[in-house]
């Protein structure tokens, strides 16, 4: 049986003669475990156990049929072994919360009421799309697993593809899956889905309440909902007979669980794929590079539509190099003259304008000029924010917030400067610069209180702000065909972080961003302000050149042998007492290095990029190979000797999202 702990081997118990014609694979059962009972999950029978004194299983929960079919089986147990979790908890990820905790129902107090949505039908398909749309059809009506990489930019249309293809699906009286990212799971997301499709549509998303959410997939289990659309976890949706995946946005990160199991949904899509014979298709306007370089081996098969709906205008890109700018400029200023004088033109068109700037707060460094001291957390090796609406100091990793300091707390100077730009201060910036402006700012700070988000974004819409100044959280999604100009205050914050995915991210977050300008029938503008113009991922998005792009960086990650090149393993330990983590890290090391015939390259060990978070102190060790399960395979031993050491947390990572 599994259960859902972090052990990562069978447990065996005995059945009573009673539960005899009751149990059956799949099917979960109570089981006494320790001084406790728990929930465990039937997966095989053997004749004799290979442990003693076991003990007797309490009693069978579910009567009819399992609640984890044969395929939600096999594809857990790859996600166990692959991403080194244990398979309880990985069956644990594929079910909805009641089912966990043992329960057999779950009724919602309020029942969802079935919107009503007005139904819409097909849109005549774009040449492209439509020789798109012949290939799908043709994978899914013969069954065949091909995975399809379908890179369309921002406007073009890609979910009409989508649309069209799961109605092949249905008329082959097959299933299909859509996974959108969550933040992009907007409620006008959901409804171009159930108006083409009504009431076969379940949709799993985190806002729903559990028992809502056990509603959703009872009726996929049951087979009245044919079709999926959810966040990560909806990969695990228990249709049957999947004729087709969708993975929008197939780049973004938030695929990739943070607790373990810590599966990537996409890859987990892939291998679903395999077990079942289902198509699919992985969409991106900028696919991440593992993709793209597996269409570009003929892996996966590589659909391009390159033309936006009617035709509009990409919009004009202008760099701005702020080296020149603050030669010329006698003060460091937050806006360059283009992007100043750009602003004031839109407004005196009365035209919208978004602002943004991935770094929160009013400045993010404060220090002393005279002995170089600087205000970090007492819980983070991170430095204070200042919040000029709270004139407070903020820990924006563990939420520590103090006064800022009148003297240096280490040489008493009271030369204090504060230093870094955050939204705050663009909004006061603009404020400054444009008092008749109506200006609002939308970042995890402003949005903490629920409903803020949707309230700032419909006010925009409704053109009640003229400027919107924001983190990545205004580059997503919504449309807003006012806005003509969209400034990127800083292209450089992504660029600087010790990640190899960091040109990535940047030159995904640019084109995200310039997206956003000329949604509507004017033509948008951006405006890039950076400290390193000639970095091929700001040249290349300027360009709005994917394959550029992908043929620089294709080069750097060959050259010092990343991913796709190899997959990384990453073990991260924690603990309170630095010097256990650091001596731990050093022994791990020593273990791995003495091991023959090892399958990999070692990196490491070292104290992460913050190298402390809430009181814990933080080290990893990144594992190179081929093959993460021959890794994983490799690691296990070394692992065993420090289990168990107190003080000590250790984790393992597979592909790894965030070094
Ligand atoms: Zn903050
Ligand atoms: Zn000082
Ligand atoms: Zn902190």
């Amino acid at each position: 049986m599994a259960v859902g702990l972090p052990v990562r081997k069978p447990f065996h118990y005995s059945i009573p003669p009673a539960l005899k014609d009751k149990v059956e694979i799949g099917k979960r059962a109570w089981v006494p475990f320790g001084p406790r009972r728990l929930v465990g999950y039937i997966t095989g029978f053997v004749d004799r156990p290979e442990v003693e004194g076991i003990k007797d299983i309490i009693s069978v929960i579910d009567d009819e049929s399992p609640v984890i079919d044969a395929e939600l089986l096999a594809l857990t147990k790859w996600i166990a072994d692959y991403y080194h979790a244990s398979w309880g908890e990985a069956i644990d990820a594929a079910l909805p919360g009641p089912l966990k905790k043992g329960k057999i129902k779950a009724k919602p107090r309020h029942p969802l009421a079935e919107e009503e949505y007005e139904p819409t039908g097909n849109f005549k398909p774009t040449h492209e799309q439509d020789s798109a749309l012949k290939s799908i059809r043709e994978s899914i009506s013969k069954g065949r697993n091909d995975v399809y990489l379908l890179h369309g930019i921002t406007g073009s249309g890609k979910t009409e593809v989508y649309l069209q293809s799961i109605e092949t699906a249905l008329k082959l009286g097959k299933t299909a899956i859509v996974l959108v990212p969550e933040i992009s799971l907007t409620p006008q997301a959901i409804e171009r889905f159930k108006s083409r499709f009504g009431s076969v549509v379940a949709v799993l998303h985190s806002r729903l309440l559990e028992s809502e959410r056990f509603l959703e997939w009872k009726k996929l289990k049951e087979g009245t909902a044919k079709i999926a659309v959810g966040a990560r976890s909806a990969i695990f949706a228990p249709v049957k007979n999947l004729g087709l995946i969708v993975i929008d946005e197939e780049h973004e990160t938030s695929y990739k669980q943070d607790d373990a199991p810590r599966y990537n949904a996409r890859d987990v899509a892939i291998e679903r794929s395999r077990i079942t014979g289902a198509a699919v298709i992985l969409g991106s306007a900028t696919p991440s590079i593992e993709s793209y370089q597996k269409a570009a081996a003929g892996e996966y098969r590589l659909l391009k539509i390159a033309e936006r709906i009617e035709k509009r205008a990409l919009p004009k890109v202008d760099i701005i190099d702020m080296r020149q700018e603050r030669l010329d400029a006698k003060e460091p200023k937050i806006f360059s003259r283009a992007l100043e004088h750009a602003i004031s033109q839109v407004m005196n068109r009365r035209g919208q304008v978004m602002l943004f700037m991935n770094r929160r707060g009013f400045s993010t460094f404060i220090n002393c000029r005279k002995c170089g001291y600087v205000v970090t957390c007492r819980y983070c090796n991170v430095s204070m924010t200042y919040h000029f609406d709270t004139r407070r100091l903020n820990c924006h990793y563990c939420n520590y917030q103090a006064d800022p300091p009148e003297k240096c707390p280490k040489c008493k100077s009271g030369d204090i400067r504060y230093f870094g730009i955050g939204t705050q201060k663009i909004e006061s910036e603009a404020a400054r610069l444009f008092p008749a402006a109506r200006i609002a700012r939308m970042d995890t700070d402003a949005t903490a209180k629920r409903g803020s988000h949707g309230r700032i974004l419909s006010e925009f819409k409704k053109h009640k702000i003229d400027i919107l100044i924001g983190t990545q959280m205004i580059a997503k999604g919504h449309d807003f065909p006012r806005v003509t100009l969209v400034g990127v205050v800083s292209a450089d914050t992504a660029l600087s972080l010790p990640d190899f995915r960091a040109s990535e991210r940047t030159f995904n977050l640019l084109t995200q961003v310039a997206g956003r300008a000329g949604r509507g029938s004017e033509p948008g503008r951006v405006i890039v302000q950076t400290f390193s113009p000639n970095h091929y991922a700001i040249e290349k998005s300027i360009e709005h050149d994917y394959v550029g792009f992908f043929a620089e960086e294709i080069k750097f990650r060959k050259e010092l042998n990343y991913p796709p090149f190899t997959h990384i393993v990453e073990i991260k330990l924690r603990g309170r007492k630095e010097e256990r983590v650091i001596k731990a890290a050093h022994d791990l090391a020593a273990i791995l290095s003495e091991a023959k015939g090892k399958p990999v390259e070692m990196v490491g060990p070292a104290p992460e990029f913050i190298s402390k978070i809430k009181g814990q102190f933080r080290w990893n060790l990144l594992l190179k190979g081929e093959d993460p399960k021959a890794i994983c395979g490799f690691i296990d031993k070394a692992l065993d000797n420090l289990r168990g050491k107190s003080g000590l947390i250790i984790t393992v990572d597979v592909d790894p999202m965030g070094l």
